[in-house]
């Protein structure tokens, strides 16, 4: 798809010679190539509604004024991933929610129903092996926005129903309260909002307790 609405945002002169497509996919938001005769862009469809400011530092990288790409371009891709709705490219089967202890999806809907009022739609599988192996640290647990997938590390099917409910939850959280870019630039993972539902899983001092007591022998990574 070539698009010159967007070609004229970007204010790209014609002394050069620009391809710019618009893509769709999960994987390249803004993808530049210099070739001596033509300058190829593509650009994923979230720039589409970009504003006038972003597609100017856009252009300055673009048009090589700018070795890199800004940061107020990277927090818009960002922001912008987590609007993605990508989930549709799940395949089901490959979803593995079985434990040998636990049901993944089973945990899920109780905390669903208990604190969301089953509002969440949201998918979970296991990662990892339960093996243990020499680690410096450990993922509990992912959560991927454009998936709106949950990933729990098999190691957890282990571990006590508040501690895997707890790290369940705070991957849903994710969804709940998505992080953030401030006007500095910094980013915010767990923002505060983050921090005051987190406190609201009815095991949380539990939970904390029971990390310090295991903090020798795991290096937690929520
Ligand atoms: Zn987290």
């Amino acid at each position: 798809m070539h698009n010159q609405d967007l070609e004229q945002k970007l204010g790209l002169s014609c002394s050069r010679k620009y391809e710019l497509k618009v893509n769709d996919n999960r994987s390249t938001m803004v993808s530049v190539k210099w070739e001596p005769d033509r300058t190829k862009v593509s650009l994923h469809r979230m720039f589409l509604n970009a504003p006038r400011n972003i597609m100017d530092d856009l252009a300055c990288y673009i048009k090589q004024e700018k070795e890199e790409i800004s940061p107020l371009v990277r927090a818009f891709i960002e922001d912008n991933l987590k609007k993605l709705d990508y989930s549709h490219l799940l395949d089901p089967r490959k979803l593995q929610v079985e434990g040998k202890k636990y049901n993944l999806k089973t945990l899920y809907d109780e905390l669903n129903r208990e604190y969301f009022d089953s509002k969440l739609k949201l998918n979970i599988t296991w990662f990892g092996n339960c093996a243990k192996r020499n680690r410096s640290k450990i993922t509990f647990g992912l959560y991927h926005d454009s998936l709106r997938l949950i990933k729990i590390h098999r190691m957890m099917d282990t571990f006590p129903e508040f501690m895997i409910k707890f790290v369940v939850y705070h991957e849903m959280l994710h969804h709940v309260c998505p992080s953030y870019f401030d006007d500095k630039g910094r980013h915010h993972v767990h923002s505060k909002e983050f921090k005051k539902m987190e406190a609201k899983y009815k095991d949380f001092d539990k939970a904390n307790d029971w990390l310090r007591e295991n903090q020798s022998n795991l290096f937690t990574y929520l």
